[in-house]
């Protein structure tokens, strides 16, 4: 029997994995699909490195030499503050003392092991991918640890944000910048270009089972560590893949039965002033209206968590954003960025690490959650901190930066034709 197939959650038909698919061949409205797994006990395999003791329930043949998984702790210092009896901390990141160590200090190191792993049943071609910043790092890291061949496409405003704690393998990591005021959804534009060039594939960001499959991990490893499936989940979401993938973790739980058959509450949340899937959710709109491009990459400036910033995230797609919380009866958050630095240092004081500020966000919303009493004093609760440790890091170890091999301007990225670019830029690759 195969391990998996990839399921239309619209109209429930079944792929086997060419490992490239990323959505259903049917006309009809767009859908993500799912991956089923024939498994449904969900048994960990210690042997695997990192996150891949999630073995069973990730879309992958092989593994990757990896250290980095979720880990789940019992809070002590926050849930006193708050006055919650059982909250837990997903912490994605480096804090070596509590056994995190992903180098890369965010959960986006969750999806890159698994979409590579996935992909390396490809021959020959490269992954292009497209970040704002977290991911890029993450897939840049493993790449490059795995000799694996990859063409990262970012804004030129996030180049600061990818290192690495090694010297980066430039022969096989390609980094493109899109210049000037250029955000993450130029970013993908301009990966798209890219990959309508033969030997080129498209990662796919949420559309790619394995990205969310990997990040799913983290609620696997929540109930694992609660023996129990939470009644609350929050998260801060930029696109949603992670609150999607979390949600499709809960699906599995159910299934296995041993963690029991709670309702798991998604609560997601965006900082303010860039809150488009807040509005539209509080609205009851079936989808984000159109936004006007200057304005939205306005307010995109002023949000101190920036890799909450995608333009246009996967919200009315069937198995998206909406119909999770929908199906969860889950709610949004709106956090200001004043509430963002007072969370994250209250974190610092309480839990002892420190968070980055998209982890913040989620921090936020769990106290206005609290203070709204959305949330009872004996719920089990799961807090997803996406990323923290970085000041960790820096401590014991020097940052690499990876170079540039090509730069899009504004007008380049909108013509069609990105060809005109010297033919070695992709050769190289
Ligand atoms: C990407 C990211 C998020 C948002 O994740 P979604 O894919 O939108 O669910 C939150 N926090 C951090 C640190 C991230 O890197
Ligand atoms: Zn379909």
């Amino acid at each position: 029997m195969k391990k998996y197939v990839l399921k239309c959650l619209e109209c429930g038909t079944e792929y086997q994995d060419d490992y490239l698919r990323l959505k259903c061949d049917a006309h009809h409205s767009p859908s993500l699909l799912r991956s089923i797994y024939s498994k449904k006990r969900i048994d960990l395999d210690w042997n695997k490195p990192g996150m891949f003791r999630f073995y069973d329930f990730l879309p992958v043949e092989q593994f990757l030499e990896v250290k980095g998984g979720p880990v789940t702790y019992r809070s002590e210092g926050l849930a006193r503050h708050l006055g919650l009896e059982n909250l837990y901390i997903i912490f994605n990141g480096y804090w070596p003392e509590r056994n995190a160590l992903m180098k890369t200090v965010s959960f986006k190191e969750l999806e890159a092991p698994s979409v590579m792993a996935r992909a390396s049943n490809l021959d020959g071609g490269a992954i292009v991918v497209a970040s704002a910043g977290n991911t890029g790092r993450a897939f840049a890291g493993i790449c490059s640890r795995n000799n694996m061949p990859l063409v990262l496409v970012i804004p030129e405003s996030s180049a600061a944000e990818i290192w690495s704690t090694e010297p980066f393998n430039e022969q096989k990591v390609k980094l493109f910048l899109a210049s000037g005021n250029s955000d993450y959804y130029d970013a993908i534009s301009l990966a798209e270009k890219i990959t309508c060039m033969d030997g080129f594939f498209p990662e796919g960001g949420t559309a790619n089972i394995a990205r969310r499959d990997g990040m799913a991990t983290t609620v696997l490893d929540a109930a694992y560590t609660m023996g129990r499936i939470p009644h609350h989940y929050f998260q801060a979401i930029g696109s949603g893949a992670g609150g999607i993938a979390a949600w499709e973790a809960f699906e599995r739980l159910k299934e296995d039965r041993r963690f029991g058959n709670t309702l798991m509450k998604l609560h997601f949340s965006q900082n303010h002033p860039f809150v488009p899937m807040v509005e539209a959710w509080k609205q009851g709109l079936d989808h984000i209206p159109a936004m006007d491009e200057n304005n939205a990459k306005d307010k995109i400036n002023q949000i101190s968590a920036k890799v909450l910033s995608n333009r246009k995230p996967p919200y009315s797609i069937t198995g998206g954003v909406r119909q999770v919380l929908e199906e969860s009866g889950g709610e949004m958050y709106s956090v200001t960025n004043q509430e963002v630095y007072s969370c994250v240092h209250l974190f610092q004081e309480l839990e002892g690490v420190d968070i980055c500020e998209a982890a913040g966000v989620a921090v936020g919303s769990l106290v206005q959650a609290v203070r709204e009493k959305k949330v009872d004093n004996q719920d089990y609760i799961a807090l997803n901190i996406t990323g923290g440790g970085y000041n960790k890091l820096r401590k014991g170890h020097n940052l690499y930066y990876l170079s540039p091999c090509a730069k899009f301007t504004d007008r380049e990225i909108a013509s069609p034709d990105i060809m005109s670019k010297p033919e070695e830029v992709f050769t190289a690759v």
